[in-house]
């Protein structure tokens, strides 16, 4: 099933792009939602709405947003990418496996 939807005035499709980023740049600002409430990224505050722009704990400005069912949440996406200029939607795999990596990494020393 693709992810689509029929915007009003033309026919817009949600595309995935890949961008060579770092890593601890993103990890400083996002806001990882899962099914009914976020975390921040930074300082794993548990309470983040996908409304907040900032961390009610920690105050980082969330830059990107990594969902973990993006079917479920395709309503609220199309609605803060219309809201909400300058935020990215980051695969939330993507942010959880370079994590992963990073933490195993770590702890080899
Ligand atoms: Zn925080």
């Amino acid at each position: 099933m693709p992810l689509c939807y029929n915007a009003r005035l033309m026919s817009k499709h949600l595309i995935r792009l890949y961008h060579n980023l770092e890593f601890d740049e993103i990890k400083q600002h996002t806001l990882e939602y899962g099914t009914l409430s976020g975390i921040c990224s930074k300082c794993k505050e548990l309470s983040v709405k996908i409304d907040m722009t900032s961390c009610p704990k920690c105050g980082t400005q969330f830059k990107y947003i990594a969902i973990q069912n993006v079917r479920e949440h395709l309503p609220k996406m199309i609605r803060i990418m219309g809201e909400r200029q300058g935020v990215y939607f980051i695969d939330h795999q993507d942010f959880k496996r370079i994590e992963g990596e990073q933490k195993a990494r770590s702890l080899l020393g």
